[in-house]
């Protein structure tokens, strides 16, 4: 069963780097499960590749 999409709670955006639609939800901590960073799947490997580090994490969370 899938609740994590409720309303309001985990809302699917665009990338955050290039805006594109397509975009992988990306965990910065698993301790936080609704701490989410949306990420097209090459800004998402970079940042894999890279750290968390590669991109600036927004204040909006
Ligand atoms: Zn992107
Ligand atoms: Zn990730």
């Amino acid at each position: 069963m899938q609740r994590a999409v409720n309303a309001g709670e985990l809302e699917k955006q665009t990338c955050e780097v290039c805006g594109i639609e397509a975009v992988d939800a990306h965990h910065d901590q698993y301790d936080e499960p609704l701490k989410v960073r949306w990420l097209c799947r090459r800004h998402h490997t970079r940042l894999h590749h890279y750290g968390e580090d590669m991109f600036p994490i927004r204040d909006a969370f």
